[in-house]
């Protein structure tokens, strides 16, 4: 059951399109609608978790999960050998509009 409101919840489930590059059993990632590169990935955890800051050891394997299908992201873009960069908006005052743990990676 996708949380109510949470965009990504929805686009998890299928009942929002999105542009797949990538998913496993814990993760998916996609094309960010608004891309602000010429690579822009969203990389999601499947279960609805937010804040870094309040993340503990029960989330080891969620996070490296995360940041393992990061890598893959990258290398199925293309982008290991031109750079990219990899960002996690934390609040609103950062900028973050969805309230779903995402990484944005970004490359050129
Ligand atoms: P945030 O600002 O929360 O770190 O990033 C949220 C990102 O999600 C933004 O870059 C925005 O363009 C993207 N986004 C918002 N709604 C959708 C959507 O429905 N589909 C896709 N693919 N990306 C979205």
């Amino acid at each position: 059951m996708p949380a109510p409101n949470c965009i990504f919840c929805s686009i998890i489930a299928g009942e929002i399109p999105c542009t797949k590059v990538y998913e496993d059993e814990h993760t998916l990632a996609f094309n960010d609608i608004n891309p602000k590169a010429r690579v822009h990935v969203l990389v999601v955890p499947k279960t609805c978790f937010d804040r870094l800051h309040e993340s503990d050891e029960s989330h080891t394997q969620l996070l490296g999960q995360l940041l393992i299908a990061v890598g893959k992201v990258a290398a199925l873009t293309d982008i290991t050998r031109s750079g990219y960069r990899v960002q996690f908006n934390q609040g609103k005052g950062a900028g973050q509009e969805v309230f779903h743990l995402h990484a944005h990676v970004m490359g050129k």
